[in-house]
């Protein structure tokens, strides 16, 4: 099996995660909260850092003067930041209070609970009895499992395995067998699992202390999105942006998903990265192919291994229903099965069905039309909020209601999918000169928690003092840790864990000729710098 794709090696990494503070289970010390994850001293300047350069990267650093390369024409990007809840109104327009839920099964006998799609199986015979055996593992851990499964169903002994009689390959539960032959992932007989039902996955929430009726139902904010459609007028009113123009936010959402799985890549509480971008509708195929490649750099330009990442376009039957075009950045996470990916962000062209939907009401598409949904009498099953959200534009005297291109990223799988990318097992030699395993953090510097650490080679001799000082000289410039602590060796692999790329040591030359030695992380090489110079040069790596 491919090493990369591992389960051991995720093992590890979760390991190292916890170990060193990136990531820990939340209130783990009352057993934990399945689906929600709180990030430790390192991890949270690890996120911080990857926030800052998407912000950076697509807004505060945006030039627009010029025409981004890839891009139809200069444009503008600028910024929100909203509220969590929001009235409700939002969601029954947007279509999540229908439409967005999932599908889950429960199991009578053992009480656990299944996404229906996540449920597949394989029919096993052994001596006249048939069933068919669903897991709920998937890629490598998934026929193993039906194998323990028909095991202990049909009680044979592990010398007497070859007697059980499968049929076929693994098939999806829905649509395939009734619900009375299944044998549920933790049951003990065929035929617990109960009729799917819908799930919505929006967490639900009372405002006010006289809550009671269903009028005082809000919902936390399943993306970020929707704040942003809704101050679409306020953004154009108040700012003297034109289109095309995006507007980006950066923020948690909440989905009660049926089951968190995989480490924070199936969170309950996670953060989004969205930009809704809005464009002229004759131009928006133009900016949808320009904001999907734009995006797709941007992981490989902060070091995530190109095959491993993969750029998936939407078959025309997997997209929603608004969608003209969607394509996901998905990353080879090792948790998954070779030749799987996992969703890093979705670039979709979704028309003008958000803008409309919060002026008109609650959409759907009829004879390949978007109309306003009605109930039985008529009248619009969610009335939007009337206001108008056209663009008017003065120079060409058009008005319209703009396109929009949605590149919306998960920061929480990002920062997953950057530490397990960076993540390395190599050899370098100790002290000695006799070769020591390592682990490594190979993260980009911009992500890397701390940039570099100051190390004095030994606790005297003035080298604390000159160490200090250099300290005091970067900390203004740049994340960087003091460390004094074990023997050199043990401090660069604390380093190595952490994924500092630069060490500066301070030893017995830098007393005699004001150099330091510096040591980068992944080539190992060390060099001899002017300890005036090092500010420099760090900043200028940096950079
Ligand atoms: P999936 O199919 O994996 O559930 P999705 O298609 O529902 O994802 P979107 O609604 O497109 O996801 O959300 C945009 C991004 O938000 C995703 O690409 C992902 O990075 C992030 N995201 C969505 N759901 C979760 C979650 N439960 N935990 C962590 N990140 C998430």
């Amino acid at each position: 099996m491919d090493k990369q794709n591992d389960q051991s090696r995720m093992d590890r990494i979760v390991s190292l995660a916890k170990r060193r503070g990136f990531i820990f289970q939340s209130s783990e010390i009352y057993g934990g909260l399945n689906g929600f994850w709180d990030y430790g001293p390192l991890g949270v300047s690890l996120k911080r850092n990857l926030k800052e350069c998407w912000w950076h990267d697509m807004v505060a650093g945006h030039d627009e003067l010029a025409t981004s390369p890839g891009a139809p024409e200069p444009h503008e990007m600028t910024g929100l930041d909203c509220t969590i809840i929001m009235h409700p109104q939002v969601w029954k327009c947007s279509g999540h209070f229908d439409l967005f839920h999932d599908w889950m099964i429960d199991c009578r006998e053992s009480k656990r609970r299944y996404r229906y799609d996540h449920l597949h199986g394989r029919w096993a015979s052994h001596r006249g009895k048939k069933v068919f055996v669903v897991t709920d593992q998937s890629g490598d851990e998934a026929l193993p499992h039906t194998l323990t499964r028909a095991q202990k169903f049909f009680g044979v002994r592990a010398n007497k395995l070859a007697e059980i009689e499968w049929e076929g390959d693994l098939l999806p539960l829905a649509g395939n067998v009734t619900l009375a032959e299944a044998l549920g992932p933790d049951a003990g007989e065929p035929g617990t699992l109960t009729e799917p039902r819908e799930f919505n996955l929006m967490f639900e929430t009372r405002i006010g202390a006289l809550a009671g009726d269903d009028d005082d139902r809000a919902f936390l904010r399943p993306e970020t999105a929707q704040g942003i459609f809704v101050n679409f007028k306020n953004v154009l009113d108040t700012s003297r942006v034109r289109v095309p123009f995006g507007i980006a936010q950066i923020g948690k959402s909440f989905r009660n998903e049926i089951t968190p799985r995989n480490f924070t890549f199936r969170s309950r509480e996670f953060e989004q990265m969205e930009i809704e971008f809005f464009c002229k509708p004759a131009d928006s195929a133009a900016w949808y192919r320009y904001w999907r490649d734009r995006r797709w750099r941007w992981y490989l330009d902060l070091g995530l291994t190109e095959g491993r990442l993969q750029l998936r376009e939407h078959a025309k039957d997997e997209l929603s229903h608004y969608s003209v075009g969607t394509a996901d950045i998905e990353y080879a996470f090792p948790f998954l099965a070779p030749g799987e990916f996992g969703e890093l962000e979705g670039i979709a062209h979704r028309g003008d069905f958000d803008l409309r939907s919060h002026m008109e009401g609650k959409l759907v598409r009829k004879d390949g039309e978007l109309v306003v949904e009605t109930g039985d009498d008529g009248k619009p099953r969610h009335r939007g909020s009337g206001k108008d959200l056209s663009y008017f534009d003065d120079i060409s005297r058009e008005r319209y209601i703009p396109h929009v291109i949605e590149p919306s990223a998960g920061a929480d799988r990002a920062v997953l999918a950057f530490l397990c990318d960076a993540y390395h097992e190599d050899e370098v030699p100790d002290e000695d000169g006799k070769p020591r395993s390592r682990t490594v953090l190979k993260l980009h510097p911009r992500l890397a928690p701390i940039k570099a650490a100051i190390l004095p080679l030994v606790k005297k001799d003035g080298m604390p003092e000159v160490a200090i000082d250099l300290y005091r000289k970067l900390k203004p410039h740049m994340a960087c840790q003091y460390d004094e602590k074990g023997s050199v060796g043990r401090r660069y692999a604390r380093q190595d864990e952490a994924g500092t790329p630069w060490c500066l040591t301070i030893d017995g030359q830098t007393l005699a000729d004001k150099t330091v030695t510096l040591r980068d992380r992944d080539s190992l090489v060390q060099s001899r710098l002017p300890i005036e110079e090092c500010v420099e040069i760090l900043r200028d790596k940096l950079r």
